[in-house]
């Protein structure tokens, strides 16, 4: 079917739906967090893709699930808290502090539930801009940015240079499968695999996939080593045989690979060896709310902001969250309602931004201090 032909999703809608562009985890959550504080409200998400597209684990906080959300015991809400958790709504409260890590795939597949048993409407349809969803949802008056880190609606909303970025890290990932199921470095066993190798690392062993068991190796490098890298994505790897790698590199991973056919054994698929680079950032937009005449866009998830170590997926929750509390204490979604909505969202923004980014560059501190420690001792030992 031709693009002019296929059907337009075109609801008949009253004022105050709310629509949210994006279907990944966290614009998933903010539709459902705000059809619970707000249920008379119809909330439609907008999804390029029909299968979601990341692939990889998640560490999910049980605080991101309980801080600001909004809880009515249904059977839905039991039956998502179970998928995620393993335990009921009672039991994740009791055990606020733990987390749990998580398969993309399993979390998209517990929320799109979750959501549809909500009542919420998910269509599949790429956005092209908010001006075309506008004209979709011609009463509606809240709209929610949710389409990633490199959300295009951020960049039409706010324009090109709406967002500031700090380098924390950058990081060499390697990936690869072994046939057999390796045990873990306990801690004595990682800290002497650091001091042999000129660079920081820690490796991540998943859960086995049909007959090989995935492992991944980050190694956390300097700057020049790091410019001096081609590029090598996530999506589009390099074999760690490039000839265009560093000496220092190659060096470091087949030291890394003695050692580790050693420790407890990991028997290697030299095949399935896959390079990446990416920088660890902190990045934040400079607004997440605005008024676009009488309509307000709201940005939550990566659109908004990224935080590394294990807290993106998070803070986009809690942001998620306290975006539907502050809708469902606002009273109403109005035109006259919304410049105090979106002035209440950004006075957030600086708080959120604060606390997130403060939590970062502790984290941060603290694998610097490491650093420092693992160079003295290996400067000792040479
Ligand atoms: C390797 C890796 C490990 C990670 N580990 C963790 C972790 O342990 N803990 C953690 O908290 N975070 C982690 N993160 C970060 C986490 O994955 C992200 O923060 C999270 O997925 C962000 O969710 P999101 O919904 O904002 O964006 P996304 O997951 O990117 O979803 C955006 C959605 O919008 C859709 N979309 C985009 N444009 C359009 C359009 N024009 N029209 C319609 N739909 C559109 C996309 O198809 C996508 O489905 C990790 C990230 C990576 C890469």
């Amino acid at each position: 079917m031709s693009k002019s032909t296929r059907p337009l999703y075109r609801p008949t809608v009253p004022a105050n739906d709310i629509v949210v562009v994006g279907a990944g985890p966290v614009g998933l959550w903010t539709a459902i967090q705000l059809k619970k504080r707000y249920a008379r409200a119809n909330v439609i998400v907008y999804e390029r893709h029909e299968a979601y597209q990341r692939s990889h684990v998640l560490r999910v906080d049980h605080w991101s699930l309980l801080l600001y959300g909004a809880f009515n015991r249904q059977p839905s809400e039991q039956a998502f808290y179970q998928d995620v958790t393993g335990k009921s709504v009672g039991r994740v409260r009791l055990a606020f502090s733990r987390s749990r890590y998580i398969r993309t795939n399993d979390l998209e597949t517990a929320l799109r539930a979750y959501a549809s048993r909500e009542g919420i409407l998910t269509v599949n349809r790429k956005i092209s801009s908010a001006s075309e969803v506008q004209a979709l949802h011609p009463d509606c008056t809240a709209f929610v940015a949710a389409d990633g880190a490199h959300s295009a609606l951020r960049r039409e909303l706010l324009g090109p240079d709406a967002v500031t970025r700090h380098d924390l890290q950058r990081v060499v990932e390697l990936k690869f499968e072994t046939v057999n199921e390796p045990r873990r470095l306990n801690w004595w066993q990682a800290w002497q695999l650091n001091r042999r190798l000129p660079y920081t690392v820690t490796e991540h062993i998943g859960r086995k996939k049909g007959e090989t068991v995935p492992v991944t190796l980050r190694l956390l490098i300097d700057k020049d080593t790091y410019d001096s890298l081609p590029e090598m994505s996530f999506k589009a790897p390099l074999p760690l045989g490039h000839p265009a790698l560093p000496p220092s590199l190659r060096d470091s991973v087949a030291v890394y690979l003695e050692s580790r056919a050693r420790m407890p054994e990991v028997a290697a698929v030299p095949a399935s060896f896959k390079l990446s680079k990416l920088p660890l950032q902190l990045y934040a937009a400079k607004n997440f709310a605005v008024l676009r005449g009488s309509r307000a866009w709201f940005l939550v998830g990566d659109a908004a902001m990224g935080v590394p170590y294990f807290r993106a997926l998070n803070c986009g929750m809690l942001l998620g969250s306290r975006l539907a509390m502050l809708v469902g204490r606002n009273g109403g979604l109005a035109p006259k309602d919304l410049p105090r909505l979106v002035a209440r969202f950004e006075r957030r923004r600086r708080i959120h931004v604060a606390i997130e980014f403060g939590i970062a560059r502790v984290k941060d501190g603290v694998l610097n201090l490491f650093k420092s420690v693992r160079a003295a001792a290996a400067s000792a030992q040479s």
